[in-house]
């Protein structure tokens, strides 16, 4: 059994209930129940660690009636106040960030050095927020390059979009929605954040940080409860302007279907091949292919999830690839320290994975290592020789399942990579730098790393999909742009006196 052990900090945002805290939802600035609750169960023992409030339509209307109001406001505020706000969350996360950490921990079953990493991540984006604002500079275009607008100029600015509706996955359960909020604000907007269900806890704990820091109400508000219940009645308001969607395909697709005219960003999943060629530093492949495919337990939309090998070097990265199974230690990192992998989110996953597997298996694949699993803890797996009409070599995993693939070359390489439905994030891995360029501009995916791993922390580096895996950049910089919309001014100079010969020419 374990315990959030929440310090006084947090005493607004649950109360106790017959021993076991019940969270509410951030509406207006307040905290809020409903009338009906949903449990939280710890990935690490299958307890109870809490209850989540589930939202009705009465509180989705007021929520985003309050939104409509509350952008109002947070666009008036100087950009210098809006970073200010972020840098007073920034101090209270380094504050309470062991807190955070142990939430991450407990409910979504992260060992400590990734639940810490995610919070790090989260402290150094707010760090980097004032970048975003390089991102709101307008443009200036001169009238005399068409007939039609001699004599006038426009300037190009970037607006709010309005109210912005985040929806986040499980597996980075903070640090996804704070990618989110932190531009949305910057932007100008109003954000409605729905956390997942599985592991909804540190992000409204994040929430309350926001708040106490001086938020001003209903710029943000968290929305709780599973998506199929408060879904399509929040999806389909047409007071909501944006949805800025982390999650899978299947939703993804669900969502873009009953949106109706609003900006939709989609980041969905992924299939990232790992391409070796033979001129590759194998030692280094297969420490980056292993580390790739089983950190998060692969419950990373960039996880390598099929490894796609030339022939010529084909048995010999097979046996570096077993020397660094190793690596992972699996178990209850809340138990022994020394675990490097924790659980899978829940059973249903490890099901899920443990089908895929067996799928393989009756296809022909060797299974090296692992195959195993008990409740939440799936063991580190390698499959050789997975043939391509598998379903592990060809369905998103998110699982801890290296997968192996033989190919003839570097063409087939390529053909297999791109024989999906998904085209979210790969890498490959040579010292030959035509072949790498060949690989890196032909495989068809948003990301494309050379001779490391897919990773991609504070998004830095624009982060995006095309095919099932989304719609849109996600990132320093690149967020903001997809939450401000370009409204163009034009200008008649003539109206000032001026003649055509001013149209433009301020050179
Ligand atoms: P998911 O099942 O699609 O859920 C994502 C979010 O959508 C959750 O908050 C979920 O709420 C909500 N949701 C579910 N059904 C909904 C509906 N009908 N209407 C509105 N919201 C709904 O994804 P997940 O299992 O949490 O996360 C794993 C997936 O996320 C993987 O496919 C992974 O590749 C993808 N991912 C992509 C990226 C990227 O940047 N491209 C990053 C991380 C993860 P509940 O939890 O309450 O069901
Ligand atoms: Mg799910």
């Amino acid at each position: 059994m374990v315990d959030l052990k929440l310090s006084e900090y947090f005493n607004d945002i649950y109360s106790v209930n017959e021993g076991i805290p019940e969270f509410e939802m951030l509406v207006n600035g307040e905290w809020i129940n409903s009338d009906k609750k949903q449990d939280v169960v710890s990935s690490l023992d299958g307890s109870v660690i809490g209850r989540i409030s589930v939202a009705n339509h009465d509180n989705i209307d007021s929520m985003v009636n309050h939104a409509v109001e509350a952008q109002k406001e947070i666009e008036k505020m100087s950009l210098i106040d809006r970073i200010e706000l972020l840098n007073k969350v920034k101090s209270e996360v380094i504050s309470k960030k062991d807190e955070l950490v142990n939430i991450i921990m407990i409910e979504a079953g992260k060992p400590k050095s990734a639940a810490e990493g995610e919070i790090t991540t989260l402290i150094r984006r707010l760090e980097l927020s004032e970048q975003d604002l390089y991102s709101l500079k307008g443009e200036f275009i001169p009238g005399d390059l068409a007939q039609d607008t001699v004599g006038r100029s426009a300037v190009l600015v970037r607006k709010p979009i309005g109210v912005v509706l985040g929806i986040s996955p499980f597996n980075y359960p903070v640090y996804t929605s704070a990618n989110k909020i932190i531009p949305a604000i910057l932007g100008g907007n109003s954000i409605i954040i729905k956390p997942p269900s599985a592991d909804p806890i540190a992000l409204l704990a994040l929430a309350e940080i926001f708040r106490k820091a001086g938020m001003p109400k209903g710029v943000l508000q968290v929305v709780t409860g599973s998506g199929s219940s408060t879904g399509d009645y929040l999806i389909e308001n047409n007071q909501i302007n944006m949805i800025s969607f982390t999650g899978s395909t299947e939703v993804g697709e669900h969502i873009t279907n009953v949106a109706g005219i609003k900006k939709l960003h989609m980041e969905l999943g992924g299939k990232a091949p790992a391409i070796i060629l033979k001129d590759a530093d194998l030692d280094l492949a297969a420490k980056e292919c292993v580390k790739g495919s089983l950190s998060l337990s692969g419950q990373r939309c960039d996880a390598i999830s099929r490894i796609l090998v030339v022939e010529d070097v084909y048995s010999k990265f097979v046996e570096k690839l077993k020397e660094h199974m190793s690596d992972f230690k699996m178990g209850n990192p809340i138990e022994n320290n020394s675990v490097n992998m924790g659980p899978l989110i829940n059973k249903k996953a490890a099901e899920r994975i443990d089908s895929m597997v067996k799928d393989a298996i009756s296809k022909g694949c060797n299974l090296v290592q692992g195959g195993k699993y008990n409740n939440c803890y799936y063991e580190p797996t390698l499959l050789t020789d997975v043939t391509k009409d598998s379903i592990i070599a060809n369905e998103e995993t998110f699982g801890p399942v290296v997968t192996v693939i033989k190919v003839k070359d570097i063409d087939d390489a390529i053909e297999v990579s791109n024989n999906s439905k998904y085209g979210l994030d790969g890498c490959v891995f040579t010292n030959n730098i035509s072949e790498a360029f060949k690989v890196m501009d032909k495989v068809k995916v948003g990301n494309m790393s050379l001779n490391v791993a897919p990773s991609h922390g504070t998004s830095n580096f624009p982060f995006g999909g095309i095919k099932s895996s989304g719609e849109g950049k996600e990132g320093i910089g690149k967020s903001i742009e997809e939450m401000t919309v370009v409204k163009t001014l034009i200008f008649d100079l003539s109206s000032f006196g001026l003649g055509k010969e001013y149209s433009g020419k301020f050179n």
